[in-house]
């Protein structure tokens, strides 16, 4: 099927490996020109000059810290010199560090807000003015299966994602009238680094092996499996389609079955 975004403008943002960098790969594979980034700038050429090479399409790389909105605002200015207004933005950061309520110290909090929060309140500032003037726009953000059912051992994460959650919720149907979609994909368990480094963080609390915790999340999941961050890219390249007009203002888990809820 053709997603009708050949030459559309997309940024995607911490993209240079996992889950992110799956979302940038099948929108440059749809013929998107891509922008992503990395707080490493050689990570993020690296990744470019990859998905460059597999998709056949130029994507442009850049250095950002997403917990700093100076970082932001360079970036917003970088992908409008090198490609023009961002017309797809993919929203992710890495997850803020592991813990429990025990485990957390107070100064850590307001960091988790300005990295998984305040990250895409500021980039989706960025992106709107134009998306409004030109009447079309895709808003997808990366947010998890926590935002149903909260992780015990990711106090933080589940802090920061509920308020991402409402804010999302709220300008999705504020931005409706104006061609503009909003919503949120939920990963489960997709092979990357951050599940690896859960993997370790469980693995010490519950003395065994990283190795035996992927094994058990993969015994657990309906599907017997972990997903891929192309799995996950493929679903935000269709929300981020002509043919998903319609669909706003909704949490979409991609996870394999493991969420058990009914709603
Ligand atoms: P990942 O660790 O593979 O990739 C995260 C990327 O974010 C890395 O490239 C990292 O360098 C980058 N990053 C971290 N802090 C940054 C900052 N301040 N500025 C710029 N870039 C920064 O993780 P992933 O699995 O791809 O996860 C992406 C998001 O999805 C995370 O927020 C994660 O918590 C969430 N998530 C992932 C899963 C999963 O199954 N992998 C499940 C639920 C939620």
């Amino acid at each position: 099927m053709d997603l009708g975004i050949r030459g559309k403008i997309a940024l995607v943002t911490a993209s240079s490996r996992g889950l992110g960098r799956g979302c940038a790969e099948q929108l440059a594979a749809e013929g998107c020109r891509v922008a992503i980034c990395s707080r490493d700038a050689g990570a993020a050429r690296q990744a470019a000059e990859a998905i460059s090479k597999k998709t056949g399409t130029d994507v442009f790389g850049v250095a950002a810290d997403l917990s700093e909105a100076g970082d932001i605002n360079r970036l917003l200015d970088g992908v409008r010199k090198a490609l023009g207004e961002p017309e797809i933005l993919v929203t992710n950061a890495g997850g803020p560090p592991p813990g429990t309520y025990a485990s957390t110290a107070i100064e850590e909090y307001e960091k988790a807000l300005n990295l998984t929060l305040m990250s895409a309140v500021h980039l989706i500032h960025g992106v709107t003015p134009a998306m409004q003037s030109n009447g079309w726009g895709r808003i997808i953000a990366i947010t998890s299966i926590s935002v149903k059912q909260p992780i015990g051992t990711l106090l933080l994460s589940n802090m920061a994602r509920a308020g991402l959650t409402g804010f999302l919720k709220t300008i999705a149907t504020e931005l409706a009238p104006d061609g503009i979609t909003v919503n949120a994909l939920l990963p489960g368990t997709h092979k990357t680094s951050r599940i690896d480094q859960l993997a370790t963080f469980r693995a010490e609390q519950e003395k065994t092996s990283p190795e035996a915790i992927i094994q058990e999340m993969m015994s657990a999941n309906p599907s017997q499996t972990i997903g891929d961050p192309s799995d996950f890219g493929a679903a935000a390249a269709f929300l981020a389609s002509v043919q998903a007009r319609y669909i706003t203002g909704q949490n979409i888990l991609v996870d394999g079955g493991n969420y058990r809820g009914l709603l």
